[in-house]
């Protein structure tokens, strides 16, 4: 997943303290208090690159003072806009508009980065308090009734048509964001609406926090004569984590995804895996402090609330229409069109399953503690594949220098390590590199990689931007970031990870080109649409099976021989393998999410409503949703992916659609041509132009539903 949030206007992005466009020039001309001015996290960034973010600098206790001064200062900069004497211009408001809160931006950087990356409860006792104050902020530019008729009078007055086509869907975008996020209204409605904002900012963040908790708070710890079956890598990083708890000689199972799904997979403990499987899917949902099922019910509440303040039907209808999906009933289409093949496989799966059980006289049914263990035998058993033995040509540096060589072959761009110490970082892991145009040698930006897990730090993988590109006072280079939760190898050791695992890295990483490539130029214009921002990254994740890489970077850690084509060409054979299993926990939660935000959700028991949509969808008793509600975060922790769960599956549709093309392509995947065609239409140009237009431009044609059932093994519908 990417962790960029659209930020139209930057109001959803603070929001949800995400993707932050923080910035170069900053002359903090607004700034006279002296304590403010030395406010690290305030301050201009200075040294190399057009200036970096201080991150060897960061001091909590500036925080709350940042953040108030920085929200202060833009709503100073909306109020000397919004009241300009001159009748509104394009340049007046808008860009004036997209010049505004550069100083919060910077704040709201290292916000982030406490949020996902060094996170102490320090930090999320001033984040409960301030998230709700950062959502009053937003409101109070959104309701700007002065402001918002001046945007008005641009949208529909004579000066857009002489604009230049981007810059038009700029005024539009602004003009939009306004409209469906409350400015038409008036009085009580108004009121209300900025008070459930501010409201939903506070749960949301409550819930989020509470799956941390949980996260944190339930460790397994297990002892040598428990550990049948893990690798040599799983059991080492257990004791090591046990050891940083006080456990040393034990091991610990933490409960989180990296840890959970490698443990299900190979412990030869059946009650373990009962045990670690039960704890994983009952995040946020143990009946205790850090309970979220009422938190639920009031998000789901006051959306629908909100919305219908604003006319619409439902939370999905109101999320949708400036998504490339456009509406909730195009969305649940695709959906309803992958479920029954992938109910069907399950069935097949866990026929193999139940097989291999029974051939071992293991005497069980299938439960879902079972599906990745008997999996992974059906794997061996039908592909003769070892996810261990693929592991050994996985080596994360080598990934790295691949992925950078892929960027090189299609966007041309150089990757070059910045000189030791010339750029802060905010933990010693972080490691930063120069982005130059290979034939230019023009500087670009900063790639910034944080690989390594870490108590305080976000599960899962993401990519964001500390600086987003733009041409507003001169071009402002982007700072892109990586990160990950792998486990820290020993000294002097590989880091070496799984297949699934390198997919992944690619994808963060087409996340990263994509934000390295922009050439738009406003600010606004950056912000991903959620359906489509998944698609880029997607596509991504093929380069890693292309024979220059495979050939060159997918070498043994100890003898440096390249991974054997047979093993290759078992890959590839395996990864139509256990579809069935992730297309069905995957859509379940696509599908209840539409449902939670196509419905009036008025004294809603979220735990009988999430039994009741998987019976009527007869999920399979084998499998669990992959996010259940009470921990369903990408849904609940903010708007991000609310109503928009499916975007996963409709940006994989796009992907595969496009990866046939390379497919076919004269070149194949390293086709200079249709990479062209791909940087220029589909990279570059961000939301300056509209997703499914820019489709068309780069494939001649809509993409079709064909090639996502071929990538995942099932047949093509009718
Ligand atoms: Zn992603």
């Amino acid at each position: 997943m990417g962790l960029r949030f659209p930020a139209v206007v930057l109001f959803a992005a603070l929001a949800i303290g995400a993707a932050c466009t923080g910035q170069t020039t900053g002359t903090n001309d607004h700034m006279n208090d002296s304590t403010l001015d030395a406010n690290v996290l305030l301050a201009g960034w200075t040294g190399p690159y057009g200036g970096v973010p201080a991150f060897d600098g960061m001091d909590l206790a500036a925080l709350k003072p940042a953040l108030e001064a920085g929200m202060t200062m833009h709503l100073d900069q909306i109020e000397v806009i919004a009241n300009d004497p001159e009748p509104p211009t394009f340049e007046n408001t808008i860009v004036a508009m997209e010049r505004a809160g550069r100083d919060l931006d910077r704040v709201m950087t290292y916000w982030a980065i406490w949020g996902r990356n060094l996170s102490t409860p320090e930090f999320r006792e001033i984040q409960v308090e301030m998230a709700p104050r950062l959502a009053e902020f937003r409101t109070k530019i959104t309701q700007n009734r002065a402001l918002f008729e001046r945007v008005k009078l641009l949208y529909e007055g004579d000066e857009k048509a002489s604009l230049r086509e981007d810059q038009q869907r700029l005024v539009w975008l602004i003009y939009d964001s306004f409209a469906r996020d409350g400015a038409t209204l008036e009085g009580d409605a108004k009121a209300r609406y900025a008070a459930i904002n501010q409201r939903l900012a506070q749960i949301q963040t409550q819930f989020a926090n509470n799956v941390l908790a949980d996260e944190e708070a339930y460790v397994l710890y297990i002892s040598s004569d428990q550990l049948s079956g893990l690798a040599d890598s799983f059991v080492k990083a257990a004791a090591a984590a046990a050891t940083e708890r006080d456990r040393d000689g034990q091991y610990a199972i933490t409960n989180t995804r990296s840890s959970m799904d490698p443990f299900l997979t190979f412990s030869d403990e059946r009650e373990l895996r009962e045990k670690v499987w039960r704890t994983f899917y009952s995040r946020g949902d143990n009946g205790d402090d850090h309970d979220n099922n009422a938190l639920v019910a009031e998000i789901l509440q006051l959306r629908h609330e909100r919305v219908r303040l604003l006319g619409y039907e439902n939370y999905a209808q109101w999320r949708l229409e400036n998504r490339m999906a456009k509406t909730p009933e195009n969305a649940l289409e695709l959906l309803r069109a992958v479920w029954p093949a992938a109910l069907a496989r399950v069935k097949e799966e866990v026929a193999d399953m139940q097989a291999i059980a029974d051939a071992q006289g293991a005497s069980l049914t299938i439960e879902p503690w079972d599906y990745r263990y008997y999996a992974e035998r059906v794997r061996k058993d039908k592909y003769d594949l070892d996810s261990n033995e693929v592991k050994q040509y996985l080596q994360l540096d080598k990934l790295r220098e691949a992925m950078f060589f892929v960027a090189g072959e299609l966007f041309a761009f150089v990757f070059t390590p910045v000189p030791e110490n010339s750029v802060p970082v905010f933990h010693e892991d972080v490691q930063v590199w120069e982005v130059t145009g290979k034939t230019s040698g023009e500087h670009v930006g900063l790639w910034y990689f944080d690989p390594f897990a870490r108590p305080g730090k976000r599960s899962g993988a993401w990519a964001t931007t500390y600086r987003d590109h733009d041409t507003l006072d001169g071009k402002r280079t982007v700072l892109a970031s990586n990160n990950s939760n792998f486990i820290k190898g020993a000294p002097g050791k590989p880091v070496l990870i799984s297949w699934s695992d390198a997919e992944t890295l690619f994808h963060e990483f087409g996340h990263a080109l994509h934000y390295l490539s922009s050439s738009v130029d406003y600010p606004t214009l950056n912000d991903g649409v959620r359906d489509y921002t998944e698609f880029q990254s997607q596509l991504l994740e093929h380069w890693l099976s292309t024979e220059k890489v495979i050939d060159n970077y997918l070498v043994h850690h100890e003898t440096g021989q390249t991974i054997p084509d047979e093993l290759v060409a078992r890959i590839k054979r395996a990864a139509t393998f256990n579809q069935g299993f992730a297309q069905t926990e995957y859509v379940a939660s696509a599908l209840l999410d539409m449902r939670y935000h196509m419905m009036d959700p008025t004294g809603i028991d979220s735990d009988a409503f999430e039994r009741k949509a998987m019976a009527e969808l007869q999920m399979p008793d084998e499998i669990v949703m992959r996010h259940r509600s009470p921990h369903f975060a990408h849904i609940f922790s903010s708007e991000g992916y609310s109503a928009g769960y499916y975007g996963y599956l409709w940006a994989d549709v796009l992907t595969a659609d496009a990866a046939e093309a390379f497919a076919g392509a004269p070149g194949g995947f390293y086709d200079r041509d249709l990479a062209r065609k791909l940087v220029e239409n589909l990279f570059t140009v961000g939301n300056a132009v509209d997703p499914a237009a820019a489709y068309r431009e780069f494939r001649g044609r809509d993409a079709e539903i064909g090639p996502v059932m071929r990538s995942y093994g099932f047949p093509v519908p009718d």
